[in-house]
């Protein structure tokens, strides 16, 4: 074959997107000074699509502390724990992460992605069966069919339909091992799943449980420690420091147990570069700070329903969202896009949310909300959209 053909499905593939209005590129921002804004094409617009829910990133004691780190301790752990990358301040943090949490052991990952994707594909093999919640985040599927595992999608967040799948499983083969994998508060559609009646089942089916509680951690819960329990009754909880804790990087917490069949058997744990100290250190401030933050918090929380009362009265659809993500469905891809566009000369930041992400007739614009934002701002952005809903 020439150089030429086996290039051939790059344009054919990128084509096929183009048509179909899906082609995606990358947007040129900077970040601002306040967390609660973005820069574009030299304007700040406030940024209503960012994880930063406690407007810790721009933080002076994360910067001060990566910095630290970075001076005391280099730029790069150099290599993966189990050769010569795991420092004290890896260990520390595990067992200050353990502490807030109330779990028996942590074990930190480079990202909540590549702590999913693989964490699955060690607990699941080809005899297992996985059964994911159909909006369950993209890592966690892959995970899921890395795993070479039967897979049973079960509908959003309807247990019952879950319940019916680990029967029949159950009547196949019961000794084969399972797993149940969900989020708690789901990143598209900010709604939350029952995790009384998923601990539940995963007890009366001797299922595995997996919580991804990345967009909880820091924001719900006694203290910002999440929705997830650390009781034992879930297998193993994901958290991410790239959302409400403001850096980056990824933990599990789960028993001393599981931690050690992670550390023997995990692929995406063993075989990559620990976290770099000025991350430890980001995250080591984060964690200092985060449980103190609980008037942020009550703000954020109050925002949020008062948000999306008001959108609701004004006749938006929010869905089930019940979570600082609150998307805006307003269904023709064309009318999402142009609100977006009226947002931004505005000075709002938003994001379209359009298919093949969502389904058909369900584009959204997907709101985050911050600690940071102000009253003032939220008022700002319900009366353009107030004036708008109007207009048609
Ligand atoms: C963001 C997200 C992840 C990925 O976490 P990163 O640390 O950003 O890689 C995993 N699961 C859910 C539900 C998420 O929203």
């Amino acid at each position: 074959m020439s150089p030429r053909d086996k290039h051939q499905f790059l344009e054919d593939d990128l084509e096929d997107r183009k048509r179909k209005n899906q082609f995606r590129t990358l947007g040129m921002l900077e970040p601002a000074g306040n967390p609660a804004f973005i820069r574009k094409n030299n304007r700040e617009l406030v940024n209503f699509s960012s994880n930063d829910y406690l407007g810790l990133s721009r933080h002076p004691l994360l910067k001060e502390r990566a910095a630290e780190f970075a001076r005391k301790y280099g730029a790069g752990s150099a290599a993966s724990r189990l050769v010569s990358g795991n420092f004290t301040i890896h260990q520390h943090l595990e067992e200050k992460l353990a502490e807030f949490l109330g779990a028996e052991a942590v074990l930190l990952f480079n990202s909540g992605y590549q702590a999913n994707s693989t964490l699955i594909a060690t607990l699941a093999h080809r005899k297992s069966t996985v059964f994911t919640d159909k909006l369950s985040h993209n890592s966690l599927l892959q995970g899921a069919l890395m795993s070479r595992a039967s897979l049973k999608r079960f509908g959003h967040n309807d247990l019952d339909h879950l319940k019916k799948l680990l029967k029949s499983a159950g009547q196949n083969n019961r000794s084969r091992r399972s797993l149940i994998v969900t989020e708690t508060v789901f990143s598209m559609d900010g709604d939350r799943s029952d995790i009384d009646e998923l601990r539940t089942l995963a007890g009366t089916y001797g299922s595995l449980l997996f919580l991804d509680d990345a967009h909880a951690v820091g924001v719900w819960g006694e203290g910002g420690r999440g929705l997830a329990p650390h009781d034992g009754s879930a297998d193993i909880v994901l958290g991410t420091f790239g959302k409400a804790f403001g850096t980056f990087g990824a933990f599990v917490a789960c028993s001393e147990q599981m931690k050690d069949y992670l550390v023997n058997f995990c692929p995406g744990f063993i075989y990559t570069t620990a976290l770099p100290p000025p991350v430890i250190g980001a995250i080591d401030a984060a964690l200092e700070l985060v449980p103190g933050l609980n008037t942020e918090r009550k703000i954020l929380h109050d925002r949020t329903r008062a948000f999306r009362k008001s959108l609701n009265t004004m006749g938006f659809d929010t869905g089930k969202s019940d979570s600082q993500i609150i998307p805006i469905i307003i269904g023709e891809e064309a009318e999402t896009v142009r609100l977006t566009e009226v947002l931004e000369e505005k000075g709002f930041f938003t994001t379209a949310i359009r298919p093949p992400t969502v389904p058909e007739n369900s584009s959204r614009i997907r709101v985050t909300l911050s600690s940071a934002h102000s009253d003032g701002q939220i008022d700002t952005f319900l009366s353009i959209l107030q004036k708008e809903s109007n207009r048609g």
